[in-house]
């Protein structure tokens, strides 16, 4: 792969906020993170036009299901490699909503191949039901086709199968700081800030 970095090391997170609570695309950055997310990446893949895959990541999306890994990494690696291309600084990552199951870690570790340092995993934990309530409330204005009680509860679905398995996976590794995100968005954002500023 071509990830541009010329003498500079690759730093990066991997968030894994699973089941779609308040997040870091909401809260803002001052850490020197450039934030990308797995689920907007695939958004604006879908609704470009001519892009192959649109119907097919709708189909993903409406179902709560993780979309082929071959199909986000090669949208993550773009955007990282544009960014970089752009300021070869910028090369620290927010990698918000991924990686989702075996197969994107499997990915990532193929593609990066030792090349990217996860230097932690942020993992917003939240209760199911504050979850759902949340994208119902974000639904009235999102338009996002998966903030539907349906949607939702195949989401969470994916998330026990899929997701819960990697979490478990990086805090046997050490690696997960883990952030009650059923608070209030300012006492997230505070925890938030605490972990950046000891570990960022
Ligand atoms: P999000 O924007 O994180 O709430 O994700 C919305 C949807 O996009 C998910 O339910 C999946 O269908 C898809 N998606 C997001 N991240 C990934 C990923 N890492 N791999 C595959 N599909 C993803």
């Amino acid at each position: 792969m071509a990830l541009t970095s010329p003498g500079a090391a690759l730093q990066f997170v991997v968030l894994v906020p699973g089941k779609g609570v308040a997040g870091p695309g909401t809260q803002g950055w001052k850490y020197g993170y450039t934030h990308l997310s797995a689920g907007d990446l695939l958004r604006d893949e879908r609704k470009r036009p001519g892009s192959q895959y649109g119907e097919l990541i709708e189909n993903y999306i409406k179902e709560g299901e993780i979309v082929p890994v071959e199909i986000t990494i090669s949208l993550l690696k773009r955007a990282m490699d544009q960014t970089m291309a752009a300021n070869s600084q910028k090369n620290k990552f927010l990698i918000d909503g991924f990686p989702r199951n075996e197969d994107n870690l499997q990915g990532w570790n193929k593609t990066m191949d030792g090349k990217a340092d996860v230097s932690f995993v942020l993992f917003f934990d939240c209760d199911n039901e504050i979850c759902i309530s949340r994208c119902l409330e974000r639904g009235k204005s999102s338009g996002r086709s998966d903030d539907n009680r349906e949607s939702l509860e195949k989401r969470i679905h994916t998330y026990l199968q899929s997701t819960k398995p990697i979490i478990d996976l990086y805090e046997r590794m050490g690696k997960v700081r883990k952030v009650d995100a059923s608070k209030s968005v300012d006492e997230v954002f505070e925890k938030v800030v605490q972990i950046f500023d000891k570990e960022g």
